[in-house]
Parts: structure tokens; sequence; C-alpha cells
């Protein structure tokens, strides 16, 4: 019999909190190893100072003269600090990061040592990145890639290494990675969110696209984490009895947090405010074991950056801890899975958010307009950005049995609904003055005061309207927020775009004044984009048939939600926003099924060592013991023993017959797995998976699930729910 099981829970139940000291006030400390705008303008000249705030401002060009003055200033800087090494710290298509670290220590022809670090090291790299997903374009091109400076993300110091933020891309140019199409995407709304903008306030000259991300994680005892197979390899059980309490009873939520986790939250937020990261809440989630963490909102990039970096740390710091962290979207059944709420909006560098209702009339037709060219742009690409959260791991929310679903809709709320009910009355053409002193006193007038007071949220919504911004919420737990993001701007920048092509028509051709050309144009969007408009309960049966009349997509496995990207609109649409070529779009659409693919490969391996290896031989242990007892009954009682053995026996029949059919469905998964594996192409192979395969791990986890439950405690090797979740 497995010991790992009872050795881990005793371990886990010696641990003590550990003591962290805060230093005091978090501003004193927040950036202090960011190498930010206080310190270039401590280390960097006037010239090399302007030079990085234009390529932040503007994206122009920094030359090799000054990207050398930035190297040494950053070199001297983080030498300072205590680094020995740099580098180029990068998303590739893997949905983490990727680092390869060099010494600043260096030998000149002469024998002496010294460190060194140029605008050369600081503006490319090429890192041997050959086995990196590249979905086909390294085949078809040139093996090599490079890592290209970002300085709109500011490097920063992680332990004893200067990391430098950076895109990766191909000899030819094509990205391979998340940041490069996301750099493009932001880039785009920026100029088409400053143009239309305009019609408001001619100071504007760039927008950011702000994001804050709500991380949601289980915190599991390491030695616990590590007695599962599955946990360890997957990153979810496979297998296991839910616990006899979960989250019914509500207790957990806003609760008190467990002082080994409180301690593990402030160590970590001391770490982030180190690195820049502007963490701000964090409070228990609603299953057992599961927290969230919130920042304050940032610029887009930097926020990705951010929350890319934040998961590392949070690795790093549990360790410490004796933790581990669970970013899979749905680590148990049964409970509460895990997701990454993306809040979204724009803003000017005048310093105004787009998408908050303001105290006049004009600033709220610019709020309205925003709104409702996100709430069209979401109509008209519905499909992609559902498109942009997809993954093995977060099927396991969306079209499952987990808010949000894999329909995408918006809610806005009664009030802004009346509000937009409202504006679809407006006249066509030139407005009467008695129509435009009634929109301004009563309609667009009247919106903060109605925001006030908007109470109702919907929570089952994929895509709401919370006050001054947009939340996403079907972005995964551990999904690169850069996807959705990048997909998110495109859109919305497309929209923006033809928006404006619209109203200048207006204003050019029919003489319309600018105000008159707006409602126009917004009355004709908030007509034609009704059908993602839903205030309803997403969860329901009746939403889904609606859903299907209104033709919302409706795709709940990934292999199914990817297809649009290949779409022609796709391929358009991102051609036309510069965001990503077609050879591009062909080759992330690749990476995804491939990464599917593999995902659930290793899960069916697992499952069948699960099985042969754990769950089979327990039960038949088990069984043993009460085949010994019957045995031992009819020695002493002869004919009587049948009356003595009822239950044994009846325990013995049930074992074996879940033994049986484990072990056929276990070995018809794999025959399955054999067939899918010889597909060649990768969309037929991900459908196999998907449809062939993936349907037996249901089947296998429920009769390991029952066998769970019939054999003793002390027999079953596998770590359960109730300790994994309730052991503090
Ligand atoms: P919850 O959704 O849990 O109720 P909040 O509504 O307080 O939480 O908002 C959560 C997140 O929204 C935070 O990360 C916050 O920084 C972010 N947020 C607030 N304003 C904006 C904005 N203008 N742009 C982007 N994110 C924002
Ligand atoms: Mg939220």
């Amino acid at each position: 019999m497995s010991k790992i099981r009872f050795t881990a829970i005793s371990e886990s139940q010696s641990r003590t909190p550990l003591t962290i000291d805060e230093n005091g006030r978090r501003s004193e400390h927040f950036a202090t190893n960011v190498f930010n705008e206080e310190k270039m303008l401590q280390f960097l000249t006037k010239e090399a100072y302007d030079s990085v705030k234009g390529a932040i401002f503007s994206g122009s060009k920094i030359d090799r003269k000054i990207a050398d003055q930035v190297a040494e200033a950053m070199k001297c800087w983080a030498i300072n600090m205590g680094a020995t090494h740099y580098t180029h710290w990068f998303q590739p298509l893997t949905g983490t990061t990727a680092e390869k670290h060099d010494a600043f220590f260096d030998l000149l022809p002469d024998g002496r040592a010294l460190e060194k670090f140029g605008g050369g090291q600081l503006v490319q790299q090429e890192p041997d990145a050959s086995s990196f997903p590249h979905g086909g374009i390294r085949n078809t091109f040139e093996a090599r890639g490079y890592t290209a400076w970002d300085p709109t993300s500011p490097a920063f110091l992680y332990g004893t290494t200067l990391c430098i933020p950076t895109i990766f891309v191909a000899y030819t140019g094509e990205a391979l990675d998340n940041k490069a199409p996301l750099l493009r995407a932001l880039s785009a709304v920026d100029s088409a969110a400053t143009g239309v903008a305009k019609y408001f306030d001619k100071n504007v000259s760039k927008v950011n696209a702000t994001l804050g991300w709500e991380q949601e994680y289980f915190l599991i005892d390491e030695s616990l984490a590590m007695s599962r197979p599955d946990l360890v390899m997957t990153g979810r059980t496979l297998v296991g009895q839910t616990a006899a309490k979960g989250q019914q009873l509500d207790d957990h939520y806003f609760g008190v947090i467990p002082s080994r986790v409180l301690s593990f939250m402030r160590h970590l937020e001391k770490e982030c405010t180190k690195l820049g990261i502007p963490v701000k809440t964090r409070h228990n989630e609603v299953a057992p074991n599961q927290f969230e963490l919130a920042p304050v909102f940032e610029e887009a990039n930097l926020a990705v950056d951010h929350n890319l970096l934040l998961m590392d740390v949070m690795d790093k710091v549990a360790e410490s801890h004796k933790l581990k962290v669970l970013f899979h979207e749905k680590p148990f059944a049964g409970i509460n899975g895990s997701g990454k709420h993306n809040n979204w909006s724009l803003a000017t560098d005048t310093g105004v958010n787009l998408l908050s209702p303001g105290s006049t009339p004009m600033k709220n037709l610019q709020f309205l307009t925003f709104f409702v060219n996100t709430i069209k742009a979401v109509d008209t690409y519905e499909e992609l950005l559902r498109s942009s959260i997809a993954s093995a791991s977060n099927d396991h929310r969306l079209g499952a049995n987990e808010a949000p679903p894999a329909i995408f809709s918006i809610f806005i709320g009664k009030q802004l609904s009346t509000v937009l009910d409202e504006l679809e009355g407006v006249s066509k053409g030139k407005l009467s003055p008695e129509e435009k002193t009634e929109l301004k006193l009563n309609v667009v007038g009247k919106i903060p005061e109605i925001m006030l007071d908007n109470t109702d949220r919907n929570r089952t919504s994929p895509f709401a309207f919370t006050g001054n911004k947009f939340e996403m919420r079907g972005v995964g737990s551990k999904t690169n927020c850069a996807k959705p993001m990048m997909v998110l701007n495109t859109i919305v920048a497309k929209q923006l775009n033809d928006f404006k092509k619209e109203v200048d028509v207006l204003i050019d051709k029919k003489n319309l004044k600018k105000d008159e050309a707006i409602f126009n144009v917004l009355r004709e969007y908030i007509k034609t984009s009704k059908r993602i408009r839903f205030d309803g309960d997403g969860y329901s049966q009746e939403w889904e048939k609606e859903a299907k009349k209104r033709k919302l997509s409706n795709n709940r496995t990934t292999p199914d939600a990817i297809q649009v990207l290949t779409a022609k609109d796709s391929l358009e649409l991102f051609n036309a926003m510069n965001v990503m070529s077609e050879v591009e779009v062909r080759a992330r659409q690749e990476v995804e099924l491939e990464s599917y693919i593999m995902h659930l490969q290793i899960e069916g391996r697992v499952f069948n060592e699960l099985v042969y290896g754990y769950v089979i031989p327990a039960a038949i242990e088990y069984q043993n013991i009460l085949l010994a007892n019957v045995g031992g009954l009819k020695e002493i009682y002869g004919a009587g023993y049948k009356k003595l053995s009822d239950s044994q026996l009846d325990i013995i029949q049930r074992i074996s017959g879940h033994l049986e059919i484990l072990k056929t469905k276990t070995d018809a998964m794999v025959n399955e797995r054999k067939k899918a594996n010889v597909i060649a192409d990768s969309k037929s192979k991900a459908d196999a998976y998907c449809n062939k395969v993936k349907p037996y791990f249901d089947e296998i986890r429920y009769h390991c699930d029952k066998l769970e439950r019939l054999v003793s405690d002390k027999h079953w090797p596998l770590t359960k729910y109730r300790e994994l979740l309730f052991v503090k």
C-alpha cells in the first residue's frame, strides 16, 4: 500500500505560518526593483530619457547610440542593486514566459574581466528558440528567432537578474509570441480611439487601453499536492470523490483568511510591490482553499506583463511556504473553478476614462460613443472573442457547468438599456432643436445620476458593463491576458475606425452637425447589435435556445471555438488592423490545436497510470482482505457463513463490478488515443481527442470515485478531496 498520502498528511499538519516582515509602508517600496521613469531620470541623459519616452508615447525608434546609453544606465543601476545577469524576458506561445540568462561578466582579449552590457544586447538577442511552438512559421521560413526590446514595459530586477521585456519574432518578422500582436492591437486601438476622441476634445493625442485583471487561484499544501500524480502532471485532479462538505455553506467566501495563507499573501505582496505590480485586493474566493488577488489597473501591455510576472512570483513565494499554487481553471470537480476577469477600458492622455459617464451632456455623448461602439464590436466579433479564451483547461468552465457560459453576451443593466432604447428613437438626419434639448436634458444628461444607483450586477454574464469599464469574465485563470486583450482591442479599433468613417460622411456629405451625425450612427448600431445584449441568466436552457435563434455562437470546446480564427472575416480583420498576417494567424491556430491535443494526451496517460497503478491495486488489496474475512468465516461457521458475510460479499461484488468496467473503459480510452495519435491533420486529431478520447475521462472518473467510496480509507492511496481542500 502506498504510504505517500499519509506521509503527506502528517507533513502538512506540522507546518506553521512564516513570519513576514513587511517593512513599513508599501508606497515607499513600490517599484524599487524597476527601472522606471524615476530611475531613468536619475541614470539617463536628457537626450536618452526623451528618446525612451518618445518610444513609449508614440512608438518612435531608439537609435543605437541612445540604446548604448540606456544599456549602460540599466547595467549600472542593476549591478548596484546586486544583479549578476540579464535576460530578455519574452512570451512564447506556450502561454507562460521564457528567459535565458547571460552574465554581465565578460573577458577582454587581454584576459581582464569586466561587466559588460551594450545597446546591442539590450535591443536584440537571438535565443536558441527552436523548441518553442511556432505553428509552422519556422519550418516554412527560417529557423532563427529574435527577441527585441519593448521599451513600453520597464526592465526590472528579479532576484539577481535584470529582466528586459521583449517581443519574440521569427527571422522574417512574423510574431512567435503573444506580446507582439498585442502591441500592434494596442497601437491600432490607440489611433482609432484617438481619432474618435478628438470629436470631443481636440487635445487628446493618445489613448491607452487599460486592464485590471483579477487572478483567482487555489493554494494547496505542497506535500499534499505532490502526493497526487494528476495534480503534478496535469494541474488538476482527474479523479477524486467530492468531499462531504464543499462550498455549499458559503463559509469560505470573504471569510477569515487562514494564517498560513495570509503569511503567503503578505510575502507575495511584498515581492510584488518591489517589482512594481500594484497589488491591492486579496480575499478568499467561493471554493475552499480558493483565493483572489487583484491589482490597481494599468496600461494593458504593462498589466499583461505584470500578470505573467505575478504568476511566476506566486510559484516561487509559495515554495518557501511549502504551498503549491494551482492556476488550472478547474482543479477540483464539484466546486468552483478559477478565472481571471479582465476589466478593460480606454483612457486618454488627458486623463479621461472614455467608458466613464461624465458630468455634462457632451461628456456623456463621448461615453455613449465608446460604450455603443464596444457593444457593436463585440456583437460583430463575438465568436472571435470567444476563441481568444479557448483552451483545454478553460473548456471545463466555459460550456461546462460553470459561469460564464460559452455564449458571448453583454450585460449593461436596466438603466443603460433604457438609455439605449431612447436613443434608438432618435430621428433620422437632422434633429429639431426640441429633440436636441430633450436628448441633452433627459437622455444623455441623466446618465451619471443613473449610474449612481446602478446596483444590479449580473454575475453569469461573460461581458458586463460595471460602471466605468467592461469586465470580460470568461478568461481562464491560467490564460495569458495578451490573447483576449489582443482580440478585444483589435475589434474595438476596427469598429471605431468604421464609426469615424460613417460619422465623417454624414458631416461632410449630409451636412449634419457633429452631434447629430454621432446620434445617427449610434442609433443604427444600437438597432443592429441588439442580439448581443442579454440581462438574464446566462446559465439557463432558455437562453441557450434564445441565443441560437439570435445566431450567437455557442462553441463549447476548443477545437470548435478556434476555427473562426482563420475564417475570411477574421483574417481580413487582423490584416486590415495590422495586427497579424494570415501566416501568423494560421500559425497560432495550429499552436492552439497542438496544445489542446498535448493536454488531453497527457491527461489520458495519467488516467492510465492512476487506474492501473493506484486505483485497481488498491481496490484489489482491499477486496483481498474482505475475501480473507469471508474465507475465515466459512472455515469457522461452515454453511452459516453466508448470512454472516452478506455485506462483505456485497462489497466484494460491487468492487469487482466497478473494476471490470474501469478496466474496459480505460483500455478503450487508450485504444482511441492510439487511433487519434496517428492522425496527421491537427484539427481532425484535436476533434478525435475531444470527441473520442475525452468522453471516456468522465466514465473512468465515475468508477474510480465509486471505488474510493467502497475501499477502506486506510487502503486508499490517493490523497482525498477533504484532505487537499480542508487541511490548513
Ligand atoms: P469586482 O469585479 O471583484 O467587484 P471591482 O469592480 O472593484 O471588482 O474591479 C476589479 C478590477 O477592475 C480591479 O483590478 C481594478 O483595478 C479594475 N478596474 C477599475 N477601473 C478600471 C479601468 N478603468 N480600466 C481597467 N480596469 C479597471
Ligand atoms: Mg470581477
